[in-house]
């Protein structure tokens, strides 16, 4: 077999890797913040890399797009104003967007070439780019939410890449007590985990920093994702109100099409194993 015509993540920590056959590498550059790669693939469709990392792919970037906007949305009691940080390939942008009680969602991207990009190898995940409640802005997330005014924003939503480099202060207790300070009252964060087989002690550190930053609620959910380290992986939410229940009966009765999320599979995401509970105290 030739590796060249592989495209391989390996993970060291984990001493395992992810590959995919590729037809051909479409495009690479180097951004401002990052190496950015765009791969044809024999059976999932495009794959944007950044940095090494797989970050989307045609085939399975549903699961995770639906599962870091929708729960969040049904479980909030009003979302009206969205921030997602990070989140360059639109694909979560375009999920947020179908709840009609979203008023304002802005994406916060460090990196407009990423954006640039999808748009062209993704066309799919950016078709709500144009809808005159979605607003894109190229600038440190860190930053914007650092500036932002109290109860600015109802939802903030980190899409980020994994922390090193620019996404590093994303998972840090001073950026999550920023946006303690400028959410509504019901307000949340839900961030992306990682795996909670390869990563527990990072899903800890984040938990931790959470809740010293103020949020009193706690909620990990699990999906899976194929293309990433261990093909499971996890959002958690850190709200300022109670997690105890989401709006069942209008995720079954959610008025758009998912690919992946409904209300039984929400409730199915929210059961946490064992040795997570172990881990957590759950
Ligand atoms: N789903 C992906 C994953 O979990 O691997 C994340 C995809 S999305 C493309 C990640 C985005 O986070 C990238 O476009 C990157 O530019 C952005 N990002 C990283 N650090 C950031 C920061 N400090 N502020 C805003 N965006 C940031």
């Amino acid at each position: 077999m030739n590796p060249s015509e592989w495209f391989t993540e390996q993970l060291p920590g984990a001493d395992s890797a992810f590959s995919l056959k590729i037809k051909k590498k479409l495009h690479e550059e180097q951004s401002a913040f990052q190496f950015l790669e765009i791969y044809e693939t024999e059976t999932f469709g495009n794959l944007m890399v950044i940095d090494g990392c797989t970050m989307v792919s045609t085939r399975d970037n549903f699961f995770y797009h639906e599962m870091m906007s929708h729960p969040a949305l049904y479980t909030h009691p009003n979302p009206k104003r969205v921030w997602i940080i990070g989140g360059g390939d639109c694909g979560t942008l375009k999920e947020v967007l179908k709840h009609d009680s979203v008023e304002h969602a802005v994406q916060i991207d460090i990196d407009e070439r990423v954006t640039r990009l999808a748009e062209i190898y993704f066309p799919e995940l950016c078709e709500s780019n144009g809808d005159p409640r979605a607003e894109l802005k190229f600038i440190d997330g860190i930053k914007w939410v650092k500036e932002a005014e109290p109860n600015s924003v109802d939802i903030i939503i980190v899409d980020s890449t994994d922390p090193v480099g620019p996404a590093e202060g994303l998972f840090s207790k001073a950026f999550y007590h920023d946006c303690f300070n400028c959410l509504s009252e019901h307000g949340m964060v839900v961030q992306q985990s990682e795996s909670a087989l390869y990563h527990l002690k990072l899903i800890g550190e984040m938990r931790g920093a959470m809740a010293s930053a103020g949020f009193g609620h706690l909620q990990t959910l699990f999906f899976p994702q194929c293309i990433y380290p261990s093909g499971w992986w996890s959002a958690t939410i850190a709200s300022k109100a109670s997690l105890a229940k989401f709006r069942e009966l209008e995720a079954a009765n959610k008025p758009f099409d998912t690919t992946y999320y409904n209300v039984d599979i929400h409730r199915a995401a929210l059961a946490q194993p064992e040795f997570f509970k172990k881990a957590f105290s759950l």
